[in-house]
C-alpha cells in the first residue's frame, strides 16, 4: 500500500533517496525490457483451452512471473480439482511455448534503452532477473541493449527453483551483486513480480506496461508506479544531476 499517491511527493523524495543510495538496479525482463507480455498472453489462453482449461488474457497478467509449471496447477486445481501432472504440465508449456513462437517477433519496451543507459552512466550494476529460460536470452539483450549486461548478473529460470512471487529470485539477485536489499531497487511490471521484490525488502519500481490498473501495482506493494519508461527515464534524470552534484560537493 502507499499512502503517498493522493500527492505523489513524497513519493518521489523517497525514489530519489532509494536511487542516491543504491548500487544496483535489478530489472524483471518480459514486460519491463521486452515488450513481450501480450504474445505470452495469447500463448498461454490458446494453449489452456487447447487442454481443456480457461485461462483469459488478464489471468495471464495477473499470473504473469509465476514458472510456467506453477501457472499450469493453479488452473488445473481451481478447473480440475487436482494438481496437474508432470507429463500434463510438460505438454501444456510445450504447447504454449510453441504458439509464443509462431507470434510477431518480440521488440524492446520503447524507452528501455534510455532507461538502462542511465542506470549505468550513473555507475550502477544492472541484474537481469527474470523466470524466463530461454537459452539466447544473453544474446538477444546484448542485441536489444548493447553493453548493458553481464552472464554473471543474471538470475533465469535455470537458478531458481521457487519463481515468483516468492522472493527467492530477487534475493539471489541479491546475492549475485553482492549486495544487500537495501542498496538495490527493481524494476517491474507485474503484481506477483513486485510481490516478489517487496518480500526480498526491495525498494521497487512499477512500470505499467500492461492492461492492469495502477491500483493493482500498488496493492502488491509497489512503492512507485510510473505509467511508462519514459516517464521512468524523466525521474531517474533529475537524480541522475543530482547524484552528480553531490560529488563535485565533495569534492
Ligand atoms: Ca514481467
Amino acid at each position: 500500500m502507499n499512502e503517498n499517491t493522493a500527492t505523489g511527493i513524497s513519493s518521489t523524495d523517497e525514489l530519489t533517496t532509494h536511487v542516491r543510495n543504491a548500487q544496483a538496479f535489478l530489472f524483471d525482463m518480459d514486460g519491463v525490457l521486452f515488450d513481450s507480455m501480450k504474445n505470452h498472453a495469447e500463448a498461454w489462453e490458446r494453449a489452456m483451452k487447447i487442454n481443456g482449461l480457461v485461462m483469459s488474457r488478464e489471468d495471464a497478467f495477473m499470473n504473469e512471473g509465476r514458472t510456467g509449471e506453477g501457472t499450469i496447477d493453479i488452473f488445473a486445481l481451481a478447473q480440475w480439482g487436482r494438481n496437474a501432472t508432470e507429463e500434463e504440465r510438460e505438454h501444456i508449456y510445450k504447447v504454449k511455448s510453441d504458439i509464443f513462437n509462431t507470434l510477431p517477433h518480440v521488440e524492446p519496451m520503447p524507452g528501455a534503452l534510455e532507461v538502462l543507459q542511465t542506470v549505468k552512466a550513473m555507475g550502477m550494476l544492472r541484474v537481469i532477473v527474470t523466470g524466463s529460460g530461454q537459452k539466447s536470452l544473453l544474446e538477444r539483450l546484448e542485441n536489444s541493449f548493447p553493453g548493458i549486461f553481464r552472464a554473471e548478473l543474471m538470475v533465469t529460470a535455470f537458478d531458481v527453483r521457487l519463481g515468483k512471487p516468492h522472493p527467492e529470485p530477487y534475493l539471489m539477485g541479491l546475492e549475485k551483486a553482492g549486495i544487500q536489499a537495501d542498496e538495490a531497487i527493481v524494476v517491474e511490471n507485474a503484481p506477483l513480480g513486485v510481490e516478489s521484490a517487496k518480500a526480498a525488502g526491495i525498494y521497487t519500481i512499477a512500470v505499467n506496461t500492461g492492461p492492469l490498473p495502477d491500483r493493482v501495482l500498488y496493492d502488491a506493494g509497489a512503492d512507485i508506479v510510473f505509467p511508462d519508461h519514459h516517464a521512468l527515464h524523466n525521474a531517474l534524470s533529475v537524480i541522475q544531476e543530482l547524484r552528480k552534484q553531490k560529488k563535485t560537493g565533495h569534492k
